[in-house]
């Protein structure tokens, strides 16, 4: 598939759910791709993308972003206390904000620093046991506290079980962000962008779709 290919079937999702056009952000993760398929995108125009790995992020980005302007970039995969200060200066978003652990090194470094990337609260929304994320039944309470410490929640985020229904969590993950007050939703992937955009997804997290299968050879 292919970038505009992408971008036509959210366009044609947000539509069905009468949703305004250009509602829905398109996060093109890009993690483990080649420099080559992702600097196809760039030249394509795209600019927001996601990564799941600090590390690699520093390694792949600094040139491109030399190159290209306005580029965008959040951090969809697990962060690590020791690597908080580093995501801060690379990312625009984090969308794994997990822990009450994590919660304060955020607010302490935000406070040193005076800034903070947009942040989502990752739900646990299958309460998998190897899976991150709050338990629903702890997202109220996890989101105040984070709210306490002046953190700049701006939604919540979450990766369904692969085995079930998308929908169900994506309902689940809407209910939770709306009796909290948060606009925000980041849900839906390359299997089930088109159905978490029905359920007010406003950022798809889309990765294989767009660049092909992810190679870990
Ligand atoms: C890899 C990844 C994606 C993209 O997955 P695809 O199935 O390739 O679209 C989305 N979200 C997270 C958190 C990921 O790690």
């Amino acid at each position: 598939m292919s970038l505009s290919e992408i971008r036509d079937r959210i366009a044609r999702a947000e539509a069905e759910a009468g949703r305004a056009p250009g509602s829905t952000a398109l996060v093109a993760v890009s993690k483990v791709q080649p420099q080559a398929r992702v600097e196809a995108v760039l030249e394509e125009g795209h600019r927001l993308f996601g990564e799941n790995k600090v590390q690699e992020a520093a390694g792949r980005w600094p040139p491109f972003q030399e190159r290209y302007e306005g580029i965008s970039l959040h951090l969809v995969g697990p962060l690590q206390t020791n690597k908080a200060r580093q995501a801060m200066e690379m990312f625009d978003a984090i969308h794994s904000l997990d822990r009450p652990k994590l919660a304060r090194t955020l607010a302490r470094l935000a406070q040193e620093t005076g800034g903070c990337p947009d942040l989502f609260v990752q739900v646990n929304t299958g309460e998998e046991p190897q899976k991150a994320g709050v338990l629903p039944a702890d997202a109220d309470g996890f989101v105040a506290e984070c709210r306490a410490l002046d953190l700049p929640v701006h939604g919540l985020m979450c990766i369904p079980p692969v085995d079930e229904e998308p929908s169900l969590h994506f309902a689940l993950l809407a209910k939770i962000a709306a009796r909290n007050g948060l606009t925000g939703l980041s849900m839906g992937m390359s299997g089930d962008f088109e159905r978490a955009i029905a359920f007010g997804a406003t950022h798809v997290r889309v990765g294989s779709a767009i660049f092909g299968e992810r190679d870990y050879g």
